[in-house]
């Protein structure tokens, strides 16, 4: 499947600084912000710096320093919002059926209370 990506997305404009964000943490490429309808007292968005759709489309073409340097970046968003103890969820939504509502990929790292089942059941 070819993915196509739209540089006129939200996080593409906030990676290219036209659209102000609260950095978290940042490195070669990734780049970690807050979320601004947070869900829970910690949610922070983690983004490649890449033009990457989803997870399968990132996982499909990214480099290998690419995927090492979102995947730590994940792992430093943890430790700075001083979620790992007690735990968090990542989540990353993608096209119709994950809802997702910006198509440039990204984790949602949300802690800072108890979260509940992963999904409501189906009855
Ligand atoms: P999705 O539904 O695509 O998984 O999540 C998109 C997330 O991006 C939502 O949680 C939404 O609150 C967040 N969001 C949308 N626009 C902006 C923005 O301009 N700045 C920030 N920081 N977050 C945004």
């Amino acid at each position: 499947m070819g993915f196509e990506y739209d540089d006129q997305n939200i996080f593409a404009k906030i990676l290219r600084g036209e659209i102000p964000n609260d950095t978290v943490f940042e490195n070669d490429h990734a780049l970690a912000f807050r979320d601004i309808t947070p869900q829970a007292p910690s949610h922070v968005l983690v983004i490649p710096k890449g033009p990457y759709v989803s997870l399968d489309h990132f996982t499909q073409e990214a480099s290998e320093g690419e995927l090492a340097g979102f995947l730590r970046a994940v792992g430093e968003v943890c430790r700075l919002e001083g979620v790992s103890e007690d735990g968090f969820r990542a989540i990353s939504n993608a096209g119709v059926h994950g809802v997702q509502e910006v198509p440039h990929l990204h984790v949602h790292i949300i802690g800072g209370r108890p979260l509940g089942r992963m999904l409501a059941r189906e009855t």
